[in-house]
């Protein structure tokens, strides 16, 4: 099995149901059980225009599913959870973003693993370093070395709930 982790974003229609309802779509896919769930964090939104605050979070999967599977699967979640891809960084009901699957690097025209911005966003570092802190990148950076952007302000605005 590998280790996957997904960064899940939502700033639409209720975004911390958004992503309730997507770590619910995840425990579905074939050949994959959801390993940690970060806490939920609350984020202004960058990109263009006026956006609502997004939600964030990051989960672990450990999943038998090929990387390019599995991408097309989450792409398959955010449709089946009304994603409609308008602007890029624009306002959205829901994001999947493969960040990391095992120590692979990938560099295909529709998928580049570690994600490329990973380590530049603390919504990321964030709830990635709360669920592994001891986790490497495969150029051997710890999560924990982008110590700046893991000292951010974003707020802890609750957790996923199995019995929800
Ligand atoms: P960002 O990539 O900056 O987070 P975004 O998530 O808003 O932006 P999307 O519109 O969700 O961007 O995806 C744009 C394209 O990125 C997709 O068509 C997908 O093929 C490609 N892509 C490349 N690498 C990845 C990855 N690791 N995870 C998800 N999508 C990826
Ligand atoms: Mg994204
Ligand atoms: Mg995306």
């Amino acid at each position: 099995m590998a280790q996957a982790f997904i960064g899940l974003g939502s700033n639409l229609q209720q975004p911390a149901e958004q992503l309730r309802r997507a770590l619910a779509a995840l425990r579905t896919l074939p050949g994959t059980q959801l390993g940690a769930i970060s806490s939920f964090y609350g984020n202004p939104a960058i990109g263009p225009g006026e956006q609502p605050d997004y939600v964030n979070a990051v989960a672990e999967l450990h999943t038998t599913l090929e990387p390019m599977a599995l991408l097309r699967r989450l792409q398959a979640i955010e449709l089946a959870h009304g994603r409609v891809r308008t602007e890029r960084w624009g306002a959205r009901t829901l994001d999947l973003d493969l960040l990391l699957y095992d120590q692979q690097v990938i560099d295909e025209p529709d998928l580049t693993v570690p994600h490329p911005r990973l380590t530049e966003r603390d919504f990321v570092l964030v709830p990635l370093a709360e669920i592994a802190p001891d986790l490497r990148l495969p150029d051997g950076s710890a999560v924990t070395d982008y110590r700046e952007r893991t000292r951010s302000t974003l707020v802890k605005i609750g957790s996923f709930c199995p019995a929800d």
